[in-house]
């Protein structure tokens, strides 16, 4: 496994490649990226981004999206995945920000995971995002890359590989590199095609390294 070291070594350089690294899923208050970032699972944030801003427009508060019928939400998010089990958790989410919490988004995981359709990663991510408090959500792609640097274990669950991040990147750096990961995964090192023929962490990653002496090799996915 890469040490402290090389790990902020490998991550410095993604920093270096991505320096524009950021959330891209569009909003405008903490509502409104929790409702996208509940939208997101198992859908693009590019599909998120296109059918948010008529569910907004249409439902600006908690108060308006719990009163709103399924139908009225359904006709605005049916181009999402998973759109009927998401209209229900979003309707659900908005009437316990009102019972709950005064209409406000929490600002604790521990609420924030109490909520419908809500669990650690997106609440990592409206916490960081939303109120800049540190915290690492592990997607998709910062499992990916974490496992193919060898900056976790191969075997390491999702919540290993937050808490392996956690202690081998200063606090300060969690939420940047959180986004940097992601884009370092989503336009570099890919599921698919990484290109490591070309990749500046090359020399310290593992699986690029098997991957050039034989191009056959399959890659870890995940
Ligand atoms: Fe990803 Fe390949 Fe770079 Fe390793 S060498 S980080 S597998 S692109």
């Amino acid at each position: 496994m890469l040490s402290k070291q090389r790990t902020m070594e490998a991550i410095e350089k993604m920093y270096e490649m991505f320096p524009e690294a950021h959330g891209e899923l569009q909003h405008k208050n903490p509502y409104e990226l929790l409702i996208a970032v509940i939208l997101s699972a198992q859908a693009t944030d590019v599909s998120v981004n296109k059918a948010t801003p008529a569910l907004f427009a249409a439902f600006p508060t908690p108060q308006d999206l719990a009163n709103a019928s399924v139908e009225e939400i359904i006709s605005k998010i049916k181009t999402i995945g998973l759109y009927r089990n998401k209209t229900k958790n979003i309707k659900a989410c908005a009437q316990q920000l009102l019972d709950r919490f005064d209409g406000q988004v929490p600002r604790t995981r521990e609420e924030l995971v109490s909520l419908p359709g809500v669990g650690r990663k997106t609440a990592n991510v409206v916490l960081g995002d939303a109120f800049g408090i540190p915290a690492i959500a592990v997607d998709t792609h910062v499992e990916r890359v974490s496992k193919r640097l060898r900056i976790c274990k191969l075997d390491a669950s999702v919540l290993e590989v937050e808490q392996t991040l956690m202690k081998k990147v200063p606090e300060e750096l969690w939420v940047k590199t959180h986004h940097t990961l992601i884009f370092f995964g989503r336009y570099h090192c890919t599921a698919r095609s990484p290109r490591c023929e070309v990749c500046p962490l090359l020399t310290m990653c593992q699986e690029g390294k098997n991957r050039m002496k034989n191009p056959t090799t399959k890659v870890l996915k995940k």
